[in-house]
């Protein structure tokens, strides 16, 4: 599928025009084209650069959202994952998770309790099973690793996890493509047009202009709706509203006055599995601040995080900080000690910003996880929670900024955002089928008798065949086909292959063909996910680009420049391999 801009799109009459192909992004563009509308899609990198690649990769109800009484949010929450669960039962599995009690908890075991039974109350229609409260026996003859230290107990219940948050997006954006939206990656928005309104009515944002990093040259689009969903990028993009005059913050930046978010990082550490590691998924109130932190069985080892701080640097390469994973190091082992990780022990590392309402003062935890379809010209949130920014942004007809979201809620934001949109074309909206439809790897009838079907029938080791499964759902097939009679496309790159990281060349030409990939980075990181490996996809790179130069036409110079920007980019994760590299620290 190669990325070609349509040189007469200034002239293409699109309903909806999406900047930012994060979960949310993605999400709003399947639902629109979905719906009928003419969409375009636009984002500044690849689908799911942003956010959505950094986070924990739970679908959750978010235990700890009652503790702030966010009941609403809750129970959208728990909603949602059961309607993930269903229509995409390839990428998002239920998880079991358990919540150790000790003396010292600010949390005690009556209040873990009334926590459980309002969880349980509130996914009344759920299809996992309920929570259970465990004695200190039970705990650690289920759990042994659990430091018995104090402990009183613990509670046990489900919940969701999406291992490859990245594929729900880019999925979102396959589907949107399906249903005739055009989707464009690398492309970036760099001013919004506005039409004056006349007769002392607002302005309007009539599209925008974007600049092709790809190919280079600067384009228009024109849309009668435009949404800024960029994340934690979005007061970025209304800085692009200066040009008109509506607000008067320095170029690239808005000010204090008008911003609608305020980012926190989070940092996450992956390590292999250790001693006393659980086989369930552990959420920890840590010993030093008090913040509840998990540690997620993930990927073939374990991801623990996260942190969350105030964050305002550079929004394209946030890198953990070595306080960061020596908090999460320690907590760690002094819930399981005989963990005993080390700075070592961390293969490594990735950290992302929340887009959250902008909230100056007061702890991070109690900025709300909710979100907001903003409507710039009535100053006010169009639809979903708690209305924390009231009055920010500039004011103009035409546009919509989405303040939060998480994942979780990525496909209730869409459609709220997308009833929206019709409200604003004055036309009436036909009804959602993103609850039902299920996502192009979910549309199988029967998973578990295609899944064991494909097992046989592929000619793959079971290990392989399940890799492909895990990733491509039912299009598992479509990768294969591509290996044609090339018996070397069906082989492993990786010299030591496993579910998660036995890669087949098949799957590098799947995602630049058919996955709209377009640089080496976007193949390892965001769609064969090999990236995610316990070293960053560094001992595949060279022969997925080699893949690339074979059948793709890449030449040896694009092939060398393509691995090169991938171990520029992969610097962030800090993983391993660059570590031992580095002079000091962690
Ligand atoms: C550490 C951490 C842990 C988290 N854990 C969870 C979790 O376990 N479960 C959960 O449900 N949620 C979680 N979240 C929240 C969730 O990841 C995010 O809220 C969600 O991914 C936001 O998606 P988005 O599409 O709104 O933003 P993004 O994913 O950031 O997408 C915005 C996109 O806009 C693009 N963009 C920016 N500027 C421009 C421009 N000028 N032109 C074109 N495109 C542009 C960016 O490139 C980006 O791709 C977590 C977040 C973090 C940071």
């Amino acid at each position: 599928m190669t990325r070609q801009i349509p040189t007469d799109l200034q002239d293409y009459p699109f309903d909806l025009l999406v900047i930012g192909a994060g979960i949310n992004g993605a999400g709003i563009a399947r639902d629109a084209a979905m719906r009928g509308l003419k969409v375009l899609l636009l984002d500044k990198g690849d689908i799911s650069a942003g956010t959505t690649q950094w986070a924990t990769r739970l679908i959750h109800g978010g235990l700890r959202y009652l503790e702030y009484y966010e009941v609403h949010l809750v129970r959208e929450s728990l909603a949602e994952r059961e309607k993930l669960l269903q229509i995409a039962p390839h990428l998002v599995k239920p998880l079991r998770f358990v919540v150790p009690i000790y003396e010292r908890s600010k949390r005690g075991p009556g209040l873990i309790r009334l926590g459980m039974i309002g969880y349980d109350t509130l996914s009344f229609d759920k299809s996992v099973p309920n929570h259970k409260m465990l004695s200190r026996e039970e705990a650690l003859e289920r759990y042994p690793g659990l430091n018995p230290d104090g402990l009183l107990g613990a509670a046990t219940y489900y919940d969701g996890q999406v291992e490859y948050a990245e594929r729900i997006a880019v999925e979102n954006a396959i589907s949107a493509h399906e249903h005739g939206a055009i989707v464009l990656t690398y492309a970036e928005v760099e001013r919004l047009l506005f039409e004056e309104g006349g007769d002392g009515s607002l302005p309007h944002v009539s599209g925008v202009e974007f600049e092709d990093r790809l190919g280079g040259g600067t384009y228009t689009a024109r849309a009668r709706v435009t949404v800024n969903v960029a994340g934690p990028w979005v007061d970025r993009v209304l800085s692009g509203a200066g040009s008109f005059g509506i607000d008067d913050a320095p170029e690239g930046e808005s000010s204090d006055r008008e911003q609608m978010i305020g980012g926190t990082k989070g940092s996450h550490i992956i390590v292999d599995p250790f001693p006393g590691a659980p086989r369930d998924a552990l959420y920890v109130e840590a010993r030093k601040d008090g913040r509840p932190y998990f540690i997620v069985p993930w990927n073939g080892r374990y991801l623990i995080g996260t942190t969350d701080f105030r964050y305002k640097d550079d929004l394209d390469y946030v890198s953990a900080d070595d306080d960061e994973i020596s908090y999460l190091i320690d907590e760690t082992n002094a819930v399981i000690p005989q963990a005993n990780l080390t700075p070592e022990s961390v293969l490594f590392t990735y950290s992302g910003v929340r887009p959250l309402p902008f909230k100056p003062e007061g702890s991070e935890s109690s900025i709300t996880r909710s979100h907001v379809v903003y409507d710039h010209a009535t100053g006010k949130s169009a639809a979903g929670g708690r209305l924390t920014v009231e009055g920010a942004g500039p004011r103009t007809e035409g546009l919509l900024s989405i303040v939060g979201g998480k994942l979780t809620t990525y496909r209730n934001l869409a459609r709220q955002t997308v009833d929206v949109a019709y409200r604003k074309l004055g036309r009436e909206a036909p009804p959602s089928r993103t609850d039902k439809v299920p996502l192009p790897g979910g549309a199988v009838q029967d998973f578990a008798a295609f899944a064991a079907d494909f097992k046989v029938t592929s000619g793959l080791t079971d290990e392989l065949a399940e890799r492909l499964l895990k990733l491509y759902g039912a299009r598992a097939p479509e990768v294969l086909e591509l290996a044609g009679d090339e018996a070397s496309l069906r082989l492993p790159l990786s010299p030591a292959p496993t579910v998660e990281t036995g890669v087949i060349g098949a799957e590098i030409l799947y995602a630049f063909r058919r996955e709209m990939a377009q640089t080496l980075a976007d193949a390892l990181l965001r769609r064969t996910m090999v990236g995610l490996g316990p070293r960053v996809g560094l001992d595949v790179d060279e022969a997925a680009a080699g893949v690339a130069a074979r059948y793709l036409g890449w030449s040896e110079e694009r092939a060398e420049r393509e691995v090169q920007d991938y171990r520029k980019y992969v610097e962030r994760y800090r993983p391993r391999d660059f570590r031992e590299k580095e002079p000091a620290g962690v």
